[in-house]
């Protein structure tokens, strides 16, 4: 078997986990494996289920390092989707290309920018190594135009703050602000 890797990325409410719901659950309907992890530190909706901004959910398995999939794995496995995979550190890509090499078709949503617009790492890695990349705009809540950054509202300059509405927006490129609003 032949496996490659997909990766789904954009700015927050760009619909990234929307998406990789939607592919999984057609690769269930098509009667395949499907196992889906994401980060431990994404506790926003719930532990153990990936959600979506519009309610949508997966059951998931949460980790802390990517290499735990290997241990979660299962020998008939034939797709594996990671949410957030941003989260994860630059070992992730090395896990991701193992699953691709042993056959397993690797669906990623994550993050490609932080808050300050800065490619988010492991991402431009993980990119370049995709077979398949799918880039989505959400709608920047100031102006309507396409948004491909994610404006944090909250001050902090920690570059991770977990946090779903309230504590991010969308926005283009014209109307994203590089400092946190509230300092
Ligand atoms: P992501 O995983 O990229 O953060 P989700 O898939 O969780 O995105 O959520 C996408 C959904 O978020 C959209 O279908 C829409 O219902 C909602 N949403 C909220 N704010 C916006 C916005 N500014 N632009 C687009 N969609 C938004
Ligand atoms: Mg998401
Ligand atoms: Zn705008």
């Amino acid at each position: 078997d032949i496996g490659w890797i997909e990766v789904v990325c954009g700015p927050m409410f760009s619909g990234k986990t929307e998406e990789l719901i939607r592919r999984v659950k057609r690769a269930v309907y098509g009667k395949q494996r499907v196992q889906v992890f994401k980060p431990k530190v994404d506790d926003r909706y719930d532990e153990t289920q990936v959600v979506s901004h519009s309610q949508l959910k997966l059951t998931s398995t949460p980790i802390e390092r990517a290499e735990e999939i290997f241990y979660h794995l299962s020998a008939d496995t034939q797709v594996v989707g990671i949410d957030e995979v941003q989260f994860f550190g630059p070992e992730v890509v090395q896990v991701c290309e193992a699953l691709a090499y042993r056959g397993v078709r690797v669906i990623c949503a994550g993050l490609d920018q932080d808050y300050q617009g800065r490619p988010f790492e492991p991402m431009p890695q993980l990119l370049a190594v995709a077979e398949y990349v799918t880039k989505q705009l959400a709608i920047c809540v100031v102006c309507g135009n396409p948004a491909n950054r994610s404006q944090r509202l909250v001050s902090s300059e920690a570059r991770v703050v977990v946090g779903a509405a309230g504590a991010y927006e969308a926005r283009c490129r014209r109307c994203h602000l590089g400092e946190p609003t509230e300092a």
